[in-house]
């Protein structure tokens, strides 16, 4: 099957029924619910662009020869490489970098598990197997996915069978002829219940031992499975226009508790079977966060484009641009956006084949701006609450400058310096929706999280950081020092 539409997204949700829950209610169909229709809108775009550009967001089928969606590619060159960046980009730019679980993301993931599958052997031949045809499936039916990685907040300083309920964390129930059976809850889908299927994977900081085997699991299955149920928080999305909500209206995606009970998996769907030491190495082991961190690379510098573009209409917008902080803010944003690219360049220019034939970006550039970028995303946000400063608050809707009564005051009282009342505050609400609205909260709380806690994060970089020659190189120095020192004369 060739690469899907828009239109094949949606009407696969609406026959899929999966159980979604969300302001306590079972909704009937995601595709028209308020909560999810614009999302799902976005995301139908996103598939439809792979036909609009099919030169930029297709490729042959190495099995099949259909058009596929290019985010699935193998890349073995550098060029395939640079390829299957600018789908991701091309992607970004349709929801500003504000969509983190556009399909690219996990198609990465599964792209890289499918191709280096030997881990998942260790246990036994079958989960190789299941991984690479999982891939083909995934690539050859353009399945959508949201995943889950970690378990309830219950008691973070015990170990998951520590727990007082210790079934609650998703674990292994049974195992049978056909499959398993698991149970228990799964945090945090993004897009969860939006999706075609879900990926069940590891965190990769559980801890190793017989007692946490049980939790160790990795699945895919199709969201409509029975037993599985999707607990959406409560939507940003009010159902408000594009003009007073420009971002929440379109592309908020929701989060998702994931609830199995006695769900069966069989056998062909399972990658990882209660063995902690394998689901820890999947993500280094497979490479697959080498590629994952760069689609997030890739989607960020396009979201820091955005940021960028948005601070300095506004910096324009008010008149603000010559005084000397304001300059130093913006500087601060170009000098990230910057940074990022000069690492994607370093990454993929670096980049080599690994053992599986996959052209790999360099590591080293992709982990120190995955690192980075959590912690600079919060003060870019800051910049623009410094900036926009009162005229973040004083955002009357598009409805205040069309009434009769007031429509005409709003109107004289939000002129800007280049721009007129609607235009400016029109801005303003942008900026607000990006920073301070739930959406904006959300986007600051995502980029800080989504791809792990970043001060676990930063522990394993500075464990792992070959730090050697930097402390060769300071002893080597005082070495030299000691051999150059003419003591002081004290007579001269
Ligand atoms: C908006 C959003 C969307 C997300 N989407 C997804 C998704 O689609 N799929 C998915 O699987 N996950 C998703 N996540 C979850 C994300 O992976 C986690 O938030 C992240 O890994 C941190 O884990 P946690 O939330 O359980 O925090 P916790 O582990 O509970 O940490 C809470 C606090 O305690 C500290 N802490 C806890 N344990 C330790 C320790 N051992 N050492 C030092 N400090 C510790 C942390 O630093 C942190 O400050 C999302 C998160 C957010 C916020």
């Amino acid at each position: 099957m060739p690469a899907k539409t828009g239109q094949e997204y949606m009407e696969r949700l609406k026959r899929a029924k999966s159980s979604v829950y969300i302001h306590g209610e079972k909704v009937e169909d995601v595709t028209v619910h308020p909560a999810f229709r614009n999302v799902v809108r976005s995301m139908a775009a996103l598939y439809d662009r792979q036909y609009e550009k099919p030169e930029k967001m297709l490729y042959r089928s190495p099995t099949t020869g259909q058009l596929v969606g290019m985010t699935f590619i193998q890349p073995t060159t550098i060029d395939e490489l640079i390829a299957r960046r600018e789908a991701t980009q091309e992607w970004a730019r349709m929801s500003a970098g504000m969509m983190g679980r556009s399909p690219d993301y996990l198609n990465a993931e599964v792209m890289a598990m499918g191709v280096a599958n030997d881990l998942f052997a260790e246990d036994d031949p079958m989960f190789a197997e299941n991984a690479k045809n999982y891939y083909e499936y995934a690539r050859e039916n353009d399945i959508s996915l949201t995943h889950t990685l970690i378990h309830p907040q219950m008691n973070r300083a015990k170990a998951l069978h520590e727990q007082n309920d210790a079934d609650v964390p998703l674990h292994l129930v049974e195992r049978r002829k056909d499959g398993i059976i698991v149970s228990g809850i799964r945090l945090l889908a993004t897009q969860g219940g939006i999706t075609d299927e879900i990926l069940v994977f590891p965190s990769t900081v559980k801890k190793s031992t017989a007692g946490e085997d049980p939790y160790a699991l990795a699945f895919a299955i199709p969201n409509n499975t029975p037993g599985v149920k999707f607990i959406c928080r409560e939507a940003f999305d009010y159902g408000r226009s594009a003009w007073d909500h420009p971002l929440a209206s379109r592309f908020e995606e929701g989060d998702a508790i994931v609830s199995f009970e006695n769900v069966f998996v069989p056998w062909e769907r399972v990658f990882v079977c209660g063995n902690s030491s394998i689901c820890n190495r999947t993500f280094r082991e497979t490479n697959a966060v080498i590629h994952m961190s760069h689609q997030v690379v890739a989607k960020n510098i396009v979201k820091t484009e955005f940021l960028l573009g948005v601070t300095l209409c506004l910096i324009e917008a008010i008149g603000i641009g010559e005084f000397q902080h304001v300059k130093d803010k913006g500087a601060e944003i170009m000098l990230v956006l910057e940074t990022m690219k000069s690492h994607l360049y370093r990454a993929e220019h670096n980049a080599k084949r690994d053992r599986w034939g996959t052209m790999t970006p360099d590591f080293a550039a992709l982990d120190a701006a995955r690192n980075w970028y959590p912690r600079i995303y919060p003060r870019l946000s800051e910049i623009i609450r410094i900036l926009g400063a009162s005229g973040l608050m004083a955002i009357p809707t598009e409805a205040d400058f069309h009434n009769e009564e007031i429509g005409e005051i709003v109107s004289r009282a939000m002129q800007g310096a280049t721009v007129d009342g609607y235009e400016r505050v029109q801005l303003f609400r942008l900026a607000w929706d990006l920073t301070m609205s739930a959406f904006g909260a959300r986007q600051t709380h995502y980029e800080y999280y989504f791809f792990g806690d970043p001060v676990r994060m930063g522990m394993a970089y500075f464990d792992g950081y070959e730090k050697e020659p930097y402390k060769q190189f300071v002893r080597e120095f005082l070495r030299g020092a000691k051999s150059v020192f003419i003591p002081a004369d004290n007579k001269h």
